[in-house]
Formats: structure tokens, C-alpha cells, sequence
């Protein structure tokens, strides 16, 4: 296994009001040229948790930081109206939970934060996750 110590959080940034299925986002992660879906997990917005692409694997979703991270992407990050905001439902809230207390479990030295974190030019993931997470 690679060394962890970061696991970044991510938006779809899609509208709350619009599926974004895991077959779309494999396809557009692909048509910008990566060999499948960039992030580790991917949660619907009815709380289930996909595997995207395995843990041993690096992902691609935030330039300098993918060798050593793991990238949880959910579905939304966009209000109806197509502006920033925090759309997790209480499924999704439910299961990033658990999964970021997993991973934890696993790799207990890493730091949980947001891509806009990272220096990212954007809202992504739409809400303070290095503060949300800061007590697991
Ligand atoms: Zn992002």
C-alpha cells in the first residue's frame, strides 16, 4: 500500500436537482484523460458509497497532493440554481461520516480537508471540511 496521509474531500458540482451517475462521471473523468473516474469513493446522494477506484491506486484530483491522499467525491456541491452549496443529505452526511471514521481507523495520522483546502480556485467541496471533521 502507498503511504497516506491526506484525504481530500470533493464536490460533483452538479446541481442537487440533477442525477450525476458514476457511469458520467467515469466517462467525463475519462474524456479529460485519465484512465477511469480520478477519486477513490464516490457517494450518491442517497447516502450509498461506490468504489471508484482502488485505495492501492493513486487518484487524480488535486494537483500535487495525489500520491499520498484519497479523494471522496458526493454528488452536488450546486443549488438548484447552479451556485456553491453545501446540498449533502443526511444520507450522504451519514455515510462520509462513516467512511472518513474507517479511514481514519486505517491510516490514523492523515489530515481530513477540503479541496478549496489545497489552494484550489474554487468552493469545492462547498463547506468546511477540515473543521467538520477535525474531532475523528
Ligand atoms: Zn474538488
Amino acid at each position: 500500500m502507498r503511504k497516506i496521509n491526506l484525504i481530500v474531500l470533493h464536490c460533483s458540482a452538479t446541481r442537487e436537482t440533477q442525477d450525476y451517475t458514476p457511469e458520467q462521471l467515469e466517462r467525463d473523468h475519462k474524456a479529460r484523460g485519465f484512465v477511469r473516474a480520478g477519486y477513490n469513493y464516490y457517494i450518491r446522494r442517497n447516502g450509498q458509497i461506490i468504489s471508484m477506484r482502488p485505495l492501492e491506486q493513486v487518484p487524480a484530483h488535486v494537483k500535487g497532493y495525489n500520491r499520498n491522499s484519497i479523494g471522496i467525491c458526493y454528488e452536488g456541491g450546486l443549488d438548484a440554481a447552479g451556485n456553491p452549496e453545501d446540498t449533502r443529505t443526511d444520507g450522504q452526511r451519514e455515510s462520509l461520516k462513516i467512511l472518513l471514521k474507517l479511514l481514519k481507523i486505517r491510516f490514523p495520522m492523515s489530515r481530513i480537508c477540503g479541496h478549496r483546502d489545497l489552494g484550489a480556485r474554487k468552493a469545492c467541496p462547498c463547506f468546511n471540511a477540515e473543521e467538520e471533521y477535525a474531532g475523528l
